[in-house]
């Protein structure tokens, strides 16, 4: 859950960055680009958003931290790392 809730916080203040840049953007330092990466970023973040946001369903409906193919345990190391993960790392291997 605290895995969680910082990813969250980091997602905010990235969206609250790009905010800012946008309103000092009239120097024309950005670059098409610059804009283009920090689109990307921003996309990757608020996909990133949707998987917490399943995480915290899974955490309410106590299958958080289940493979969803194997059915076992994700070890705390790997949710550590990837708190939206839904699979272990061996069924995630084997799924694209
Ligand atoms: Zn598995």
């Amino acid at each position: 859950m605290a895995a969680l809730t910082r990813d969250f916080e980091a997602i905010v203040e990235a969206n609250a960055l790009v905010a800012v840049d946008d309103e000092h953007d009239p120097e024309g330092s950005s670059t098409a680009f610059e804009r283009a990466h920090v689109a990307s970023l921003l996309a990757q973040a608020r996909e990133h958003l949707a998987e917490l946001d399943l995480a915290v369903e899974r955490l309410a409906s106590g299958a958080y931290g289940r493979c969803e193919v194997c059915g076992e345990p994700i070890p705390a190391a790997r949710l550590e790392v990837r708190p939206a993960a839904t699979t272990c790392v061996g069924c995630a291997g084997r799924t694209p």
